[in-house]
C-alpha cells in the first residue's frame, strides 16, 4: 500500500530541563508548569503540520517513586514498588502532564488532534555486557549491613558511592526493539501525537518464546528515543535539552558553538572524546549518529523555546547526513 502519509513525521526527545527547571522547582505542579512551557513550543510544530511522537526522561520522577516506596516500606512496613512499575508509574504521571497540556494548547489554537500516552516497554538483550557491569545509582543511601543484605536477599548490586553511604546500581544495556511500536506507529499515522518510551521505555526481557518480564534497568533516553525515530522512519529526530547548541570543546576556553555537522563529523568529533559530556551530551550525539546511520535524514538539538527558530533554520545544532552539506 502506497505511504498514505501526508505530513513529516518527527521524533521529539525532551530532556529533565523540561519537566524540572531547578531544585526549587521539583513539586508535581512546577513539573506541571515546565510541561506547560515545552508543550507550547511541540504545539508550535504541530500547528507547523508535523506529526509527532515524543519522548521523555523519567530519571529525578523515578528517583522520587522509589525514595516514597523506601519510605512506606520502612516507617508503615508497605510492600516496595520494583524498578520496572516505577518506570510504568512514571511514564503514566509524566504523560499525563505531557498530554493534558499538549490537549489544551491545541484546543485554543483550534487543532483538532488527539495526544494519548503509550505505555511503553522496550526490549533489551539479556546478555548484554551492561548486565555485567552495573554502573546506574539508583534509590536513597543505605548503610552497608543493609546494602549487603539486600545483596544477598534481592540479588541487588551495590557499591559504596564516595563516602556518602551504599546505593544500589543497575545496569543501563542498549534498547533493542519498541514492544508497542506498531500501535506507536498506527498511532502516528491516524494523526495521534503519541508520547512514548518514557524514561527510555520499560526495560523487558525475553524470557523465551517471546515471554516478556520486566527487568530492574534503566534505558539511555536518548538511545530509546533514536531507536523509536528509526523504526517509524522518522523525517527529523529534534532532541530538546538545556542547551541551545552543541559546543566542541564545552567548558573549555577554546569552546565553539556548532551550527551544522555532518555524521562523519559528529563521529569524528565524538572519538576525539574531548567534546561532549560522558553522561549528557556524547549519549545524545551517538543516538543522533545511529539515527542519521540507520537512513534518517535530519537531527537538531536545541532547547523547547529555540524549537520554532531552530525549525527554520536560525539556531540550534543540526546534524545531517554526510551528502547533504553540499547541496
Ligand atoms: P537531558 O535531561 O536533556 O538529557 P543532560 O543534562 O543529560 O540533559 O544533557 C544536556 C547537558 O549536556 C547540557 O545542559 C550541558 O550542560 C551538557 N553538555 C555536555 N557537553 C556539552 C557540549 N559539548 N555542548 C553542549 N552541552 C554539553
Ligand atoms: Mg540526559
Amino acid at each position: 500500500m502506497p505511504d498514505q502519509k501526508t505530513h513529516k513525521v518527527a521524533v521529539v526527545a525532551i530532556g529533565g530541563n523540561s519537566l524540572i527547571k531547578n531544585a526549587e522547582h521539583q513539586s508535581v505542579e512546577d513539573q506541571y508548569d515546565a510541561a506547560r512551557e515545552t508543550t507550547r513550543h511541540i504545539a508550535d510544530m504541530i500547528e507547523a503540520g508535523w506529526e509527532v511522537a515524543i519522548g521523555h526522561g523519567n530519571g529525578p520522577q523515578v528517583g522520587f517513586i522509589l525514595r516514597r516506596s523506601e519510605i512506606a516500606a520502612r516507617v508503615e512496613g508497605m510492600h516496595e514498588v520494583p524498578l520496572d512499575v516505577c518506570g510504568a508509574d512514571s511514564q503514566g504521571a509524566i504523560g499525563y502532564a505531557l498530554q493534558q497540556n499538549l490537549q489544551n494548547w491545541l484546543f485554543q489554537r483550534g487543532i483538532h488532534k488527539d495526544v494519548a500516552t503509550v505505555v511503553t516497554q522496550v526490549l533489551v538483550d539479556r546478555d548484554d555486557p551492561a548486565f555485567q557491569k552495573p554502573s546506574k545509582p539508583i534509590g536513597g543511601f543505605m548503610d552497608e549491613g543493609e546494602a549487603r543484605r539486600r545483596e544477598t536477599a534481592m540479588g541487588w548490586s551495590v557499591v559504596e558511592d564516595a563516602g556518602r553511604g551504599w546505593r544500589r546500581v543497575v545496569a543501563s544495556p542498549l534498547p533493542k526493539e519498541v514492544v508497542e511500536l506498531d500501535t506507536v506507529r498506527a498511532l502516528v499515522n491516524a494523526g495521534v501525537v503519541v508520547i512514548t518510551v518514557g524514561g527510555g521505555g520499560i526495560p523487558v526481557i525475553d524470557t523465551g518464546n517471546g515471554v516478556y518480564a520486566g527487568t530492574a534497568a534503566v534505558i539511555d533516553k536518548d538511545y530509546a528515543s533514536s531507536l523509536l525515530a528509526q523504526s517509524i522512519g522518522a523525517d527529523l529526530f529534534l532532541i530538546s535539552t538545556a542547551v541551545e547548541k552543541v559546543a566542541l570543546n564545552y567548558g573549555k576556553p577554546e569552546q565553539r558553538w556548532l551550527d551544522r555537522i555532518t555524521v562523519s563529523e559528529a563521529k569524528r568529533y565524538l572519538e576525539e572524546g574531548t567534546h561532549f559530556a560522558k553522561g549528557s551530551m556524547a549519549p545524545k550525539i551517538q543516538a543522533i549518529i545511529w539515527y542519521l546511520e540507520a537512513g534518517g535524514k535530519h537531527a537538531i538539538i536545541t532547547t523547547p523555546e529555540n524549537i520554532g527558530r531552530a525549525l527554520r533554520g536560525d539556531t540550534g545544532t543540526h546534524i545531517v547526513r554526510d551528502r547533504a552539506r553540499r547541496r
